[in-house]
């Protein structure tokens, strides 16, 4: 019971690319890159062992985007062809690559790095793939017309992914889609089929996750644009409880959503975000314990999962680390008092 996890990403150490920064460029390339990557992820699976985090991740230490690290093996896109666009709904403009033929995926994208991240753990090994809304939000569409029908091509390509992803051993395939708390009527009307055609057919556990983004400077400005409570989960939470999707990941600590919108999810597990991914501090254990209570008079025990708020590739390395101890060590603080 509250079996912990991370959302997904962990700091790339700055051996292997420049540090607190988004879209770092490696500082290595061919074979040299892929064992640097090996070396970084494997470290990452013995801290959150050590740790105690219960479902692992390899940190996405293979990666140089959650969303570009992905597409750089799809074609149909052109990298060259830069389109300036103002993703998640305008809060930040980023030069994206353009979608120009129809989108496909000529062999595995991350097999060799799942295969390389289940020899070196016991334990669950969960696998972040980009959600098909929130790719098509961070990508520019000069082929499909339609945003609905380039996620569904998304979709498709990424269901294939995952299924060779499970066949490898992967216990639970999350999509990360932040894109789910700003286009909320996409959501209802596309966004969920979308996510159950790249769920369709797969046996291990399926989550998404949905946040308010990195603790960057521009997320940061945005929040304080959002008012005193953030009700975004309330219109989508009642479809995803209806949806297909297993688990539900989720921003709680420090952030201003109603604990109680957590009740529109009660068919679902539960990742409760129990830390905060800003670089200003480490949480203590007893303050993580702290937020874990006040869910479960939300969330039954049995469904929730304590995790991070979201990604913490932005941040120091030594806070990132602190922070996957606190996690675990306050789960473990709850969980002894039951
Ligand atoms: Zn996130």
């Amino acid at each position: 019971m509250l079996e912990s996890t991370i959302a997904g990403s962990l700091p790339k150490p700055d051996w292997l690319a420049e540090p607190e920064k988004l879209w770092a460029p490696w500082r290595f390339q061919g074979e040299a890159l892929t064992l640097a990557q090996e070396r970084a992820a494997a470290e990452w699976i013995k801290h959150q062992e050590d740790a105690g985090i219960d479902i692992v991740t390899n940190g996405e230490q293979f990666r140089i985007h959650f969303v570009h690290g992905f597409l750089e093996h799809i074609t149909g896109i052109d990298w060259d062809k830069k389109t300036a666009m103002g993703i998640r709904d305008n809060r930040y403009t980023v030069q994206v690559p353009t979608v120009t033929g129809p989108v496909s995926r000529a062999k595995s994208v991350h097999l060799d790095e799942v295969r390389f991240s289940r020899a070196r753990t016991d334990r669950k090994l969960k696998f972040t793939l980009p959600g098909p809304m929130t790719i098509c939000d961070t990508i520019a569409d000069d082929h499909y017309g339609r945003r609905g029908d380039m996620a569904m091509a998304f979709a498709e390509i990424l269901n294939n992914e995952a299924r060779e992803l499970e066949a490898s051993g992967v216990d639970v395939i999350q999509f990360d889609e932040p894109a789910f708390n700003v286009f909320m009527e996409d959501v209802k009307e596309w966004g969920i089929d979308a996510l159950h055609r790249a769920c369709e057919g797969l046996k291990c556990t399926t989550a998404v996750h949905i946040c308010y983004g990195y603790g960057i400077d521009e997320n940061l400005r945005w929040k304080d644009t959002l008012g005193r409570e953030w009700r975004q989960y309330e219109e989508i939470f009642p479809a995803l409880n209806a949806s297909r999707i297993g688990q539900v990941s989720l921003e709680c600590a420090g952030s201003h959503v109603p604990l109680s919108l957590m009740g529109l999810l009660k068919d679902k597990d539960v990742l409760v975000g129990s830390v905060e991914v800003t670089a200003a501090r480490v949480e203590d254990p007893a303050e993580v314990a702290a937020t874990i209570r006040s869910a479960m008079r939300h969330v039954d025990a049995e469904r929730l999962y304590p995790c991070t708020n979201c990604g913490m590739v932005p941040i120091p390395y030594e806070v990132a680390l602190g922070k996957i101890k606190s996690l675990a060590a306050g789960a473990s603080l709850v969980r002894d008092s039951l």
